[in-house]
């Protein structure tokens, strides 16, 4: 028997309301099992004051979008819709437009990715596509390899599905492949099912690190012996300040490797627009799953994205990105060299991060509030491992902050390492931390 009175029973009376931010949930016990592992991270509530002007957020992965030319974008909104609207505001294809999917093409073949526009599934943003791969394969307690660290994003994917992640080590050139034949050997001996090894192979979010040409061979053989299926997961790749992009993982392998890939880095975001590429029966299921969730990707974002591809300067955008985020790269480097000299970090060669040892004794989540107190934001480490790990480290972005406010934050980072900021109350909650009511704003998940 139920302890609570059920909804519109007449002698029940009127339900109290509860007052907005209080943490009482009504339907507390109903949730499906699955949702167990979706927790809002610790921290998050945190990145609404760090959002804050005055506070210098190294934190999230939000694109620079002032080199965008607004104008030229509006006038190409105007016109899709004035020219298309009658298909541009309509339901489209689950797999999305076919247009779209043969510029992706185009796109890809920068990464000398060879493929078919049937094989491209369009997504709403590569998270979408995250989530979808991992629908399709991964039932619970199944196992996902994957970087240590990995993207916080798609860990929360991982854990929402309820797989079990098990983290491999990488260093500077990137996934250690040693270090992952000698897992995948070891689980096999234990009977386990690993269902997908997920990696971001380029610049690495949060490491700053690039697989090596010569480990990306050896990756990909020691997972077709294991059967183990390849999640490639690039949002960065032809955001590299040095050099041209590495032939993708997908171009070495059609059958082993899903191919993720977004227009969110080296375009904007805000568009949600984002593709798989994949094996042609494991494409077919994407499809399905995809329409099952969302029925098709806005048509809106897709002619708007295949319009900009069609008549703007795409290459000399990504070329403009490039500069521009390499500039950034420098005044990170430069200032924590100059203000941070007793932490080590990578050196990323492309993308949006710098992956931060901090000197010994030093954990980056206790150390946070303190550092927001400093008017200064970094997300701490352990964000990005399924085990806890990572306490020792922080991720510090680059790509949105000018260099004058990276280099000011970083000063600022220092002197919450060197213990001379204090613990203020910044909240305004007797120290007990930001209210519920605040929204954490999504980009610290970026
Ligand atoms: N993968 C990685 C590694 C990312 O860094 C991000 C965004 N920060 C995504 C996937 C998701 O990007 P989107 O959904 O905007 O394409």
């Amino acid at each position: 028997m139920s302890q609570h009175p059920l909804p519109g029973d007449p002698t029940s009376g009127p339900l109290p309301t509860p007052a907005a931010g209080t943490r009482l949930d009504r339907w507390l016990g109903s949730y499906s099992a699955r949702t167990h592992g979706m927790r809002a991270s610790e921290i998050r509530a945190l990145f609404a004051v760090a959002n804050r002007p005055e506070v210098v957020s190294l934190a999230g992965g939000m694109p620079c979008l002032d080199v965008l030319p607004l104008d030229t974008l509006a006038e190409l909104s105007r016109h899709v819709v004035a020219t298309r609207g009658a298909t541009a505001l309509q339901y489209g294809s689950g797999q999305g437009e076919e247009r779209l999917r043969e510029q992706i093409l185009e796109v890809m073949r920068l990464e000398g990715i060879d493929a078919h526009p049937d094989d491209v599934v369009v997504t709403t943003g590569s998270q979408q596509a995250l989530d979808l791969v991992t629908r399709i394969f991964v039932d619970p307690g199944d196992v996902i390899v994957a970087e240590a660290p990995s993207y916080v994003g798609a860990l929360g994917v991982f854990r929402a599905y309820e797989a079990d992640v098990v983290h491999v080590p990488l260093d500077e050139a990137g996934l250690i492949p040693a270090a992952l034949e000698e897992t995948l050997a070891r689980l096999e001996r234990a009977g386990r099912r690993v269902k997908l090894l997920y990696t971001v192979p380029n610049f690495h979010n949060p490491a700053g690190v690039t697989l090596s040409a010569e480990r990306r061979p050896q990756i990909l053989e020691i997972a077709r012996r294991h059967n183990v299926l390849v999640l490639e997961d690039n949002p960065y790749g032809l955001l590299g300040f040095e050099a041209d992009p590495l032939p993708a993982l997908r171009s070495l392998d059609d059958d082993g490797v899903i191919y993720l890939g977004s227009f969110s880095k080296t375009f904007a975001p805000g568009y949600r627009v984002g593709w798989a590429v994949a094996p042609h029966a494991v494409r077919e299921k994407l499809v399905l799953a995809s329409e099952s969730a969302i029925l098709c990707p806005s048509n809106a974002s897709q002619l708007a994205i295949s319009a900009y591809l069609e008549r703007c300067d795409w290459r000399g955008q990504i070329k403009s990105f490039r500069e521009l985020y390499r500039e950034r790269r420098d005044a990170m480097i430069g200032a924590l060299a100059e203000y941070l000299p007793s932490a080590s970090w990578t050196v990323p060669d492309g993308g949006f991060y710098t992956w931060v040892k901090l000197p010994d004794g030093l954990d980056a989540r206790a150390m946070l509030p303190r550092a927001v107190t400093a008017r200064v934001a970094y997300v701490p480490g352990t964000a990005f491992y399924a085990d806890g790990q990572g306490a020792d480290h922080m991720r510090l972005s680059f790509c949105f902050p000018t260099p004058e406010r990276i280099r000011e934050g970083v000063r600022r980072l220092a002197t919450v390492v060197s213990g001379e900021s204090e613990l203020v109350d910044l909240f305004g909650t007797g120290g007990s931390g930001p209210g519920d009511d605040v929204q954490a704003p999504g980009p610290d998940l970026a």
